[in-house]
């Protein structure tokens, strides 16, 4: 059944240069790149924090942006972000960055360039360096449709906040949501991943008032637990509530679980739920289908209009450059990608959604964005594309065909 709501008038809340909706990774990235670049920026979130899965979903693990043999591959703000919890907490990286000349190649592999952080650090560090840019913050308002012209070019985001409905006017925007929300508000084509199975990272607590992190999910790619653990549709708002309750049953069996070892040995129970991740935790939902659409076979292959180079997390050896084409929309001209949602599909969409390859593409469409406005371009696949290279290597990237092509172990 359906119903027509009558139609409102709202109100404007600001106007912007670049609109980032979504403050995951991807979203910090690209605002902190338009900003520093002299965009007028803001973010729209929302939830209260920022990082998204990386912070609310407590996947706290920074994965490698080097390449397992030694190599750093991935340069820029995804090193910047990489190094911000080092700031607020005594973490340190795993050990490659202080390895042993001698190191060996078993050596190497073991140890990649990686963090693992505190939510909190990392989200509080966001917002500073936000802040410190420039860029306007709104939590805890939701971005519900798009409002385009007759080119088909955004003109306004619709919001849902504390004070209603509303609309922020944007020359740019970038869909910074991980499930390409704008995307399909915009009615780009989309692929929709139905994989998600069921995941849990959270804290717990033990009777010594000890916080440990439990990285509890079903493996999502183990087709013999096809049957026992569904895969949830995470654009679906019913599938999203099961996910999250099953989710939490997840919570307390691991802790009921571990309680009865613990009861066994010491005759006390030892462990308790401290916190549940406050966002579904999905792997791959819906993303983008750009002009170019990475697979496998992008693997050490270089692309002319390379804005970014990442490794893969799961194994030492193969290194992807991101081309431009891969964030731009379609038939949207003013609407591009960061993140887990950007154009990447089959396996090589489980090498690019990680927090790593997120602020890579974030930064690279930030810095369109604000290119795009500086030369009075309102289309991003009008850009020049060696003008955005330029920008990106002058703010810290590396974009070395060689780092891309050579094959090393
Ligand atoms: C179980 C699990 C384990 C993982 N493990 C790792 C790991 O160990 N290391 C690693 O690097 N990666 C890991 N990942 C992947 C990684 O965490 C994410 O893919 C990455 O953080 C995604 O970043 P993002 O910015 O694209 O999107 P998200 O983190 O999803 O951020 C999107 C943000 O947009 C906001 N938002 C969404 N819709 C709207 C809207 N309509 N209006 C306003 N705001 C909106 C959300 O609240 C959120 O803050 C894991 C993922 C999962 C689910």
């Amino acid at each position: 059944m359906t119903i027509t709501l009558p139609e409102r008038t709202v109100p404007q809340h600001g106007e912007y240069d670049v609109i980032v909706a979504g403050g995951g990774f991807g979203g910090v990235a690209a605002a902190l790149a338009a900003a520093r670049n002299g965009a007028k920026t803001c973010l729209i979130e929302k939830s209260a924090t920022l990082g998204g899965l990386g912070t609310a979903g407590f996947v706290v693990i920074y994965l490698p942006i080097c390449d397992g043999f030694g190599h750093q591959v991935s340069f820029g703000i995804v090193e910047e972000l990489l190094r911000l919890p080092m700031k607020y907490s005594p973490v340190k990286p795993n050990g490659a960055w202080d390895k042993p000349q001698d190191a060996t190649i078993e050596e190497l592999k073991a140890h990649r360039y990686e963090l693992i952080y505190h939510p909190a650090t990392m989200s509080l560090g966001m917002e500073r360096v936000l802040l410190d840019a420039g860029v306007t913050i709104f939590y805890d308002t939701l971005i519900t449709d798009i409002v385009k012209d007759a080119t088909g070019t955004i003109t306004h985001v619709v919001v849902e906040n504390k004070s209603g409905c509303g609309v922020f006017a944007t020359k740019f925007v970038v869909d910074g949501t991980g499930d390409a929300d704008l995307c399909k508000y915009a009615e780009e084509e989309c692929e929709i991943a139905k994989l998600n199975k069921l995941a849990a990272w959270h804290y717990s607590l033990d009777v010594d008032n000890k916080i440990e992190l439990r990285p509890q999910s079903v493996h999502p790619y183990n087709s013999k637990d096809h049957v026992a653990h569904p895969c949830y549709d995470g654009t679906d708002f019913r599938q999203v509530s099961e996910h999250l309750i099953r989710s939490h049953e997840l919570v307390l069996n691991d802790t009921n679980l571990r309680n009865k070892k613990a009861i066994e040995e010491t005759g006390k129970e030892r462990f308790f739920p401290a916190f549940v991740p406050s966002m579904a935790s999905f792997r791959m939902t819906r993303r983008i289908v750009a002009p170019y659409t990475m697979t496998e076979a992008d693997m050490h292959v270089w692309h002319d209009d390379a804005v970014g180079i990442f490794s893969d997390w799961r194994k030492s050896g193969p290194v992807y450059a991101l081309p431009y084409r891969a964030l731009y929309a379609q038939r949207t001209p003013n609407l591009i990608t960061a993140g887990r949602c950007i154009s990447t599909t089959g396996d090589t969409w489980d090498v690019a959604r990680v927090i790593p390859v997120c602020s890579i593409s974030g930064e690279a469409a930030g810095t369109a964005a604000a290119l795009c406005l500086q030369n009075n371009i309102q289309c991003f696949a009008d850009l020049n594309v060696a003008a955005l290279q330029a920008q990106l290597v002058n703010a810290g990237v590396k974009l070395d065909k060689a780092l891309v092509e050579n094959i090393y172990g």
